[in-house]
């Protein structure tokens, strides 16, 4: 168990706790989470484009 610190908080996104903020986005027609993978940026529901950045209020 590692602490996390400040400085390290980008760490902690990848490996942890907000590891969604990384991993999902939110389809903006439909408004449902999709997760990504392979940094494939398709929504699973409408085939639409997601997007790159994250686009949740909060982790
Ligand atoms: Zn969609």
């Amino acid at each position: 168990m590692r602490i996390i610190s400040g400085h390290s908080t980008a760490w902690a996104y990848r490996t942890g706790t907000c590891t969604d903020k990384v991993a999902s986005r939110r389809c903006l027609t439909r408004g449902e989470r999709n997760i990504v993978r392979d940094d494939d940026f398709t929504c699973v529901l409408c085939d639409g484009r997601l997007p790159v950045r994250w686009n949740f209020p909060s982790c």
